[in-house]
C-alpha cells in the first residue's frame, strides 16, 4: 500500500504532529511525505531524513506560501493517483484541508484517528472522547486526519531517501491571503510539549496568568487555558484546550482553578501525569488527577513556583 503524508510545517521546520502522522501511516504501508511551501527546502532536506520513509514529493510555488486549503488540496487531489491514503494531522491545518481533499476525490474522510486496525479499519475516539467508534471505510482512496497525541514522533536517521521535485502551481480564483496573526510566544508550543499548565476561570483575570507564567518558567512549560478562561478574554483562543480547542498528551499537564468539564477533559486527559489544584476537592478533574492539590491557587502556586530551583 502507498501512503501519503501531507506535511505541516512552518516553511522551516517540520512540525512535531507531521512527525507523529508518519508514524501512523508506516502502520499503513510505504510512506510518501509531501512537502508543499514557498522557500521551504530546509523542511524537504528535514523530510528525507525521517525514518522509515520511502520518498518526499517537493512542490514549491508562491500559490503554496501560506498553506491556503484551496490551492494546496487541488494539488493533492492531482498528485493523489498512486495513493491508497492520504494523511494528515487533525490540527488547524489538516481539519481546513483534508475536507477538502475527499470532497475533490469524492469519498468519505475518516477523522481524527487514535489507532489502525487494518487497512480499512480506524479507531476514532466519540462524544468527547466518551466512546471510541472503530470504523470500517469502503473507498478505494482513504483521506484520514489523525489525533497525533495517539502516536509517538518519528525519528530523523542519517540518511536521504529519493527526492521528486514537481512543479505545478495551483491559485484558486475566490480565495486572497490577506494577514496572519500569530500569538508570539518563546514557550513551547502547546501541541508538542512535553510539560502544560493551564489556567480556568479560577484565575479570575489575565493578569493572573502571570502566576502561571512564572511557574511556566521555571519548567520550560507550554500555557494553555479552559474554554472559560479564553471566553473571558484572559488568554487569547490559541490557548484552549479541549473538544473545541486543541488535544494533548504531554508527560505532565497541571490544571490550576479548572473545574474537569468533559469538554475539557477530551483535551487533555491522555496527558502521562495529570496534577489538579483546585480548592473545591468535589470538582471532576480530581477523577482524572494522578496528584491533587485541594486548596487556594493564589497560596499554593506561588509556593510551587519558590520551591522549584
Ligand atoms: P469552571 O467550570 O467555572 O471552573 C473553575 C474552577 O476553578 C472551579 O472548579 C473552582 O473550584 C476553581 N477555583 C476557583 N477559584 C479558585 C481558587 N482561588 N483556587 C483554586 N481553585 C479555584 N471547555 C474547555 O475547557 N475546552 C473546550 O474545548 C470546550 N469545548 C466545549 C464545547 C462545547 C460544545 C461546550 C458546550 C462546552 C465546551 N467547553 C470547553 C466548556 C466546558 O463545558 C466548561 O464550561 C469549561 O471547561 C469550564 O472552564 P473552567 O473549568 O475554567 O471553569
Amino acid at each position: 500500500m502507498s501512503v501519503l503524508v501531507i506535511a505541516e510545517h512552518n516553511q522551516q521546520l517540520l512540525t512535531d504532529s507531521t512527525l507523529r502522522t508518519i508514524t501512523a501511516a508506516k502502520q499503513l504501508g510505504e510512506v510518501t511525505v509531501l512537502v508543499v511551501g514557498f522557500q521551504c527546502q530546509t523542511v524537504v532536506a528535514q523530510a528525507a531524513k525521517v525514518d522509515g520513509i520511502q520518498q518526499v514529493i517537493h512542490v514549491e510555488d508562491q500559490a503554496y506560501e501560506h498553506f491556503l486549503a484551496e490551492n494546496i488540496s487541488v494539488l493533492i487531489a492531482d498528485l493523489a493517483t498512486p495513493f491508497q491514503h492520504i494523511l494528515a494531522p487533525a490540527s488547524t491545518f489538516g481539519k481546513d484541508l483534508m475536507p477538502r481533499v475527499a470532497a475533490l476525490l469524492d469519498v468519505a474522510q475518516i477523522s481524527d484517528i487514535i489507532a489502525i486496525e487494518s487497512n480499512d479499519t480506524f479507531k476514532r475516539p466519540v462524544y468527547a472522547g466518551n466512546a471510541i467508534a472503530t470504523v470500517r471505510a469502503l473507498d478505494q482512496k482513504k483521506v484520514i486526519t489523525v489525533r497525533t497525541a495517539a502516536f509517538s514522533a518519528a525519528k530523523f536517521v542519517e540518511r536521504t531517501v529519493a527526492m521528486n521535485t514537481e512543479s505545478k502551481s495551483i491559485f484558486a480564483e475566490k480565495t486572497a491571503f490577506i494577514k496572519r496573526e500569530l500569538t508570539k510566544s518563546a514557550r513551547p508550543e502547546l501541541g508538542s510539549a512535553k510539560i502544560i499548565i493551564s489556567g480556568g476561570r479560577g484565575l479570575q483575570n489575565g493578569e493572573n496568568f502571570k502566576l502561571l507564567e512564572a511557574l511556566a518558567d521555571k519548567l520550560n512549560a507550554a500555557i494553555g487555558a479552559s474554554r472559560a478562561a479564553v471566553d473571558a478574554g484572559f488568554v487569547p483562543n490559541d490557548y484552549q484546550v479541549g473538544q473545541t480547542g486543541k488535544i494533548v498528551a504531554p508527560e505532565l499537564y497541571i490544571a490550576i482553578g479548572i473545574s474537569g468539564a468533559i469538554q475539557h477533559l477530551a483535551g487533555m486527559k491522555e496527558s502521562k501525569y495529570i496534577v489538579a489544584i483546585n480548592k473545591d476537592e468535589e470538582a471532576p478533574i480530581f477523577k482524572v488527577a494522578d496528584y491533587g492539590l485541594v486548596g487556594d491557587l493564589f497560596e499554593i502556586v506561588p509556593q510551587l513556583t519558590a520551591e522549584l530551583p
